[in-house]
């Protein structure tokens, strides 16, 4: 499968078996809106979880909390939202298609960066085992002269986001040549800015109604409440606050499935530092984050950092954790350090006084930020298009088929357990509900009886279950099942009474956990 294949198959896979449906599809649909199925809220609240226990339970010093959605207006003006949270859009006239201008810049940026993937893979293969990559990189002349012109259109493309230079997008968008993918014309309206907050009224009457936003982030409610926390739990610096919850943009570029949707949930985390001591807690939390990533045990080159170049108002460093999706490295997770923007801002707005006393030096002042903030949608998306493989297996007849497989790293996968009477008589359905019965409790196991036993293994491959116990005839003299491996497919012969330690440590969070945080 090539990578657009793969993407093509991910979303038809996650209708098909109940992970991701459009919002609202017998009304045809409600752009960038989607609905989590049976199996995607199972594998979404595990991939919270994982975040959760790896923020909360692990580190001593961090706490969660669960802010309302509606907040008081002022907020969005101190923090920035209502004046400054903005895409610059533009309108091709011909196809009368919006785009987001940064983006269509960014795609320019990733074909010359391609391109240049497309000329080092050539002489890979040309050169065999003595091809030095650094060297033809640094030296070959059609490298060179791509690299200059994708260095020379960043810097041009960073200054103009700098300077809030809408013309000056514009400008690059007409000298790139870059043309509608709908009209394939040149026919651009202005850049213009457009605000991403959806507002409602709250309030009986249209008078007295007050305009409030939905939030287009979780992290406000963490700084509001940032005194209440630290007060009632005694907090020292430095701690943090972590919360799930949902937000909402209103984007112009919906595409890309559950990439870039209206309607999102974030998981993120506000550390409190000393001030001047937050460039070391950006470099710690950075190494935590990218280990709990890779912890999942996908390809580690799969990841990478995209340190901004263009540094919003508030921080004073900001990284990416990027992965290599199907459609190209992109944004999961944001590491920030903010400054004490946020606290100063709400202490001017709201006219409390937000610091800290420092018992040990006997000072107040306002804590400096660090932010990690990621996507659970992209997550998600994240680990299905690690996860989706086809590969031949063997049938039963001797024979090969493909199969559909999600390699799920077991504690994410939705079912954990699938247990099958090899055929509906005999007493074997009732052990096999029995050993259900006993078990569900600890994790989650389902019971099927249809079809074959290999048409049974195909479903739970496709689902991602990491085993599947078969109850046979010799069950019921033994007290023996057999117990198959999702990846392996090898088929072992235990017994009942071991089945809730072999699955369970398996599937077990902490299989996750165990490494991907270093103990304080
Ligand atoms: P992008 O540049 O892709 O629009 P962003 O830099 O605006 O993203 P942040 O404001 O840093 O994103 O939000 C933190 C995280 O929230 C992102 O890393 C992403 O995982 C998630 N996120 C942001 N916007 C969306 C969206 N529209 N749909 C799904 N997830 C989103």
């Amino acid at each position: 499968m090539n990578q657009e294949e793969l993407f093509k198959k991910l979303v038809s896979h996650c209708k098909e078996y109940g992970f991701v449906f459009q919002s609202s599809e017998i009304y045809d649909g409600l752009s960038a809106v989607y609905d989590y199925g049976q199996y995607g809220v199972e594998l979404k609240n595990n991939i919270k979880k994982y975040w959760w226990d790896s923020m909360v339970l692990l580190h001593e010093n961090v706490v969660g909390i669960d802010s309302a959605i509606f907040m008081h207006p002022t907020i969005w003006k101190a923090s920035g939202h209502v004046d400054a949270f903005n895409d610059p859009l533009i309108d091709n006239r011909d196809s009368k298609k919006r785009y987001r201008a940064d983006v269509l810049i960014e795609d320019e940026l990733a074909k010359l960066e391609a391109k240049i993937e497309k000329e080092v893979e050539k002489a890979r293969k040309r050169f065999g085992d003595t091809f030095d990559e650094a060297l033809y990189r640094e030296t070959n002349a059609r490298v060179l002269e791509v690299r200059a012109r994708y260095d020379a259109l960043n810097q041009r493309f960073n200054q103009a986001m700098n300077d809030n230079d809408l013309a000056g997008l514009k400008q690059i968008i007409l000298d790139q040549e870059i043309v509608c993918p709908v009209s394939g014309t040149r026919n651009w309206t202005d850049v213009r800015q457009f605000n991403l907050m959806f507002a409602t009224e709250m309030g009986s009457t249209a008078d007295g109604a007050l305009k409030v936003f939905l939030r287009p982030e979780t992290a406000q409610g963490i700084f509001v409440n940032y005194l209440n926390v630290q007060k009632s739990g005694r907090m020292k610096i430095p701690f943090g606050i972590a919360q799930i919850g949902k937000a909402f943009r209103n984007e112009i570029v919906a595409r890309q499935f559950i990439f870039r949707m209206r309607e999102f949930e974030q998981m993120e985390m506000q550390f409190f530092v000393k001030p001047g001591e937050e460039l070391k807690w950006f470099e710690y939390w950075k190494d935590i984050r990218i280990r709990w990533h890779r912890q999942m045990g996908f390809n580690p080159g799969d990841y990478r950092f995209h340190d901004h170049e263009k540094l919003a108002h508030y921080a004073n460093a900001a990284t990416d954790i990027e992965y290599r999706f199907p459609f190209g490295f992109k944004e999961v997770e944001g590491i920030h350090s903010r400054t004490d923007f946020d606290l100063a801002r709400h202490q001017e707005f709201s006219g409390r006084k937000i610091q800290y006393f420092d018992p040990e030096t006997n000072e107040s002042y306002i804590p400096y930020v660090v932010e990690t903030s990621i996507g659970v949608d992209r997550t998600f998306l994240q680990v299905l298009s690690a996860s989706l493989h086809e590969e031949e297996a063997p049938t039963a007849d001797g024979g090969v088929d493909l199969r559909t497989v999600l390699k799920l790293p077991p504690a994410l996968a939705p079912v954990k357990l699938a247990v099958f009477p090899l055929v509906k008589k005999d007493g074997l359905p009732e052990i096999a509900r029995q050993i259900i019965n006993d078990l569900k409790f600890d994790f989650y196991c389902q019971y099927d009886e249809k079809d074959s036993i290999g048409k049974r293994y195909r479903r739970h491959d496709a689902i991602g279950t990491p085993y599947c116990v078969t109850v046979d005839h010799q069950t019921v003299s033994d007290e023996t099942v057999t117990i198959r491996n999702r990846d392996t497919m090898v088929q072992d012969r235990v017994p009942i009474a071991q089945l809730k330690e072999i699955v369970g440590q398996k599937v077990s969070l902490r299989s996750l956990l165990g490494d991907a945080i270093k103990s304080e």
